[in-house]
């Protein structure tokens, strides 16, 4: 490194991409980042770091960045620059207009999980208290919203059970519907080292992803179901456990409810939940099965972690839950290497999800319909709230096509790409009279939006995130907002141009208004942050440090609740016309939509997402390596490159979604978990074939 003669500082701030939550020394000389230092004592890395959180920052100064807010009558008008005053005031005045034609609950926002927490809670807060509806929802809708109802369900609190460190104890890992070494690498690491040490591996995935292969790692067995037959998977291990009389009948009978777990017994122990009677339906033989559910049920410690491989299904939250009731019934919840973990994909999931951003729940996953904790956020906020839920995301999308809803704020989001049936999402926000886009560049979304208010980079940003361990890590500003102002002060503005007073001298002051209001929370603090670098939530006067392990001696709910799991087939099927399964996930090197990823050197690694297709079903169909392919669903069409590859069965295809234009979700369908909506990205029937041979 060439010194220049310019002093240099240091600040410690959390890595902006996936749900480990790794903490970075930023070094910069004058006002230049010019590098990220993984930061030894940080609580959730220990000075390990990926690709991405090391190398791929420099999207904060790209020249595509906008930095002052603009605003257009028409989503096809050309955009007008204008000051912050303007852009809010004419946010606002429309707003109102919509709401005095259209009624209060005409207009909603989306959360982001990019965001801070506090940027998340002044949102949600926003909506409820100046927007007068709960219609507030948040990107985890189309991720992990199966996580919090299925583990609500289960132990009564809608977050992972154990820190990472906990995976050092585990002398069995289920890793199910999850790919770590991609999407979440230093735990993926922390994981290898376990595993080559002797812990063994249970894969349950229909692609051969690379654990499955690791040198001197024990992938004891590798489940490889067909897409869309997670529960029956499940079913079919808890038959095992339960007609081989493989149940911790202690924990069971201490910490579980007796009624619920007797008739989860009966229902497991049916013959048409055996592994034998399924083997049709996974694709997996029957004596895998009966193996890996003996060597899950008998390790001293056995663990789950899961992606959304699992909640990415219509029966996403079925399969959560049928998760829980695995490990309860062993016996493998409440002590270090064992518990259920959901592993979350964007560095806020936990958060935005804590922070109340969902139609049903305030911050602390409590409903809305609840008079008490109604009355804390009423005498908080000084407004008397709305007690019915609000509109979920695809409800927001079908309300704007049928013309009821005409006014949304998103924060952080490319909704037009992210979300599934594309076309179907074009036509909702085309449909909106007013689309007001919080975001650093002009993405897809922003190409229907009226307002655009600029937004921070996490270089930019004060306050905290939450990793998939429940870990609140500081975010510290390296840098001062590039576009003027912090993403909550804008909204406060916009929540103050509506009428409802909103405002907060800094982010600290937002952070305590969530201890004041949210239990789990009442003893977190920039102070205590900045004294012990982070904590696990729940984090009050009983847990003044934090909580590393959840539901030990007793769940959040008091006893465990078992729920019958019934498998239901995915109406999304292969038939003659489109005879092979799209599955879709992540790659290293790019992260999402890839809006920030694409703007750095990480372009480098991966400049296409591409589809991988099986050699037999290559050959089939007259397909060579780098073929340009058509994939065809029901819904829509698009180009890819073509890879083959047998790390794809015969029957399933698989590509990543993180380029615009041609992307992935053009073809996905509009099927759903059915207790949240969490749209089906992993199953969908689809026909591929060379580009020139249509
Ligand atoms: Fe960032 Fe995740 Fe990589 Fe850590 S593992 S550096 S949090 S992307």
């Amino acid at each position: 490194v060439i010194s220049l003669g310019v002093p240099r500082r240091t600040v410690i701030t959390t890595c902006a991409y996936c749900g480990v939550g790794c903490s970075f020394k930023a070094e910069l000389r004058g006002d230049q980042v010019v590098r990220m230092v993984p930061y030894k004592d940080g609580g959730a890395n220990e000075g390990h770091s990926c690709v991405k959180g090391r190398f791929a920052w420099g999207y904060a100064t790209h020249k595509d960045r906008v930095l002052h807010p603009m605003i257009r009558e028409a989503y096809t008008d050309p955009w007008r620059e204008v000051s912050w005053d303007e852009a809010i005031s004419y946010a606002a005045t429309r707003l109102k207009d919509i709401q005095s034609r259209h009624g209060v609950a005409s207009i909603g926002a989306i959360t982001s999980s990019r965001c801070t927490d506090e940027e998340v809670y002044t949102v949600q807060k926003m909506v409820r208290a100046a927007f007068g509806n709960n219609n507030t929802d948040t990107c985890a809708r189309v991720c992990h919203s199966p996580t919090g109802y299925g583990l609500s369900q289960a132990f009564g609190t809608s977050a992972g059970t154990q820190d990472f460190r906990s995976v050092d104890q585990a002398d069995v890992i289920l890793l199910i519907g999850a790919n770590p070494t991609d999407a979440h690498p230093v735990f993926a690491s922390r994981m290898k080292r376990r595993l080559r040490q002797g812990a063994k591996l249970i894969v349950a995935d229909p692609r051969r992803i690379d654990l499955v292969r690791t040198p001197h790692v024990d992938a004891a067995h590798h489940l490889q179901l067909h897409p869309g037959t997670n529960v029956a998977l499940m079913n079919a291990l808890a038959h095992v456990v339960v007609t081989e009389g493989l149940v911790d009948e202690s924990f069971v009978a201490e910490r579980c409810e007796a009624d619920s777990f007797a008739a989860w017994a009966e229902f497991a122990a049916r013959p048409e939940n055996s592994p034998e009677a399924l083997a049709s339906v996974t694709g997996v033989p029957a004596e895998d099965v009966r193996a890996a559910a003996r060597l899950y049920a008998t390790a001293p410690n056995a663990t789950i972690y899961y992606g959304l491989g699992v909640t990415e299904h219509s029966q996403g939250s079925t399969m959560v839950m049928a998760l829980a009731n695995l490990a309860m019934a062993t016996g493998n919840l409440g002590r270090e290497g064992v518990g259920v973990n959901p592993l979350r994909g964007q560095n806020n999931v936990q958060g935005s999800c804590d922070m109340g951003s969902f139609p049903h729940e305030f911050p602390g996953y409590r409903h809305v319909s609840d008079d008490s904790v109604r009355a804390i956020f009423e005498k908080e906020w000084g407004r008397t709230l709305d007690n019915e839920p609000g509109l979920r995301i695809p409800n927001m999308f079908d309300a704007a096509i049928d013309g009821h809803f005409k006014g949304l704020f998103v924060q952080g989001e490319d909704i037009a790409q992210s979300d599934p049936n594309s076309k179907h999402v074009a036509k909702a926000l085309s449909s909106l009279e007013l689309l007001i886009v919080q975001d650093l560049f002009i993405n897809q979304t922003a190409a229907y939006a009226h307002v655009f208010l600029p937004g921070t980079s996490f270089l930019e940003k004060d306050g905290t995130f939450i990793n998939a361990e429940r870990r609140i890590n500081r975010v510290r500003p390296v840098m001062q907002p590039r576009n003027g102002k912090h993403e909550w002060q804008a909204v406060c503005e916009l929540a103050n141009a509506m009428g409802y007073p909103m405002h907060y001298e800094n982010s600290s002051q937002i952070l305590d208004e969530i201890a004041r209001t949210t239990p789990a929370f009442s003893g977190v603090s920039f102070d205590l942050l900045d004294k012990v670098g982070s904590v696990q939530w729940p984090c009050n006067e009983k847990a003044p440090l934090g909580t590393p392990v959840m539901h030990v001696g007793s769940f959040v709910r008091g006893k465990g609740h078992f729920t019958e799991t019934p498998f239901v087939a995915t109406p999304e099927r292969a038939n003659r016309r489109f005879p092979l399964i799209l599955t879709t996930g992540r790659i290293l090197s790019q992260y999402n939509v890839g809006a920030q990823t694409r703007r750095t050197e990480n372009l480098r690694w991966h400049g296409e997402d591409v589809l991988d297709i099986h050699p037999f079903d290559a050959e089939e169909r007259g397909i060579a390596e780098g073929t340009l392919v058509s994939l065809a669903s029901r819904v829509g069409e698009t180009s890819l490159h073509a890879h083959i590859t047998d790390r794809v069965p015969q029957g399933v295809v698989y590509t990543t979604f993180h380029f615009p234009g041609d992307a992935a979700n053009l073809v996905t369908t509009e099927f759903s978990d059915w207790a949240t909506n969490c749209p089906e990205y992993k199953v969908t029937a689809v026909e591929v074939y060379p580009k020139s041979a249509k």
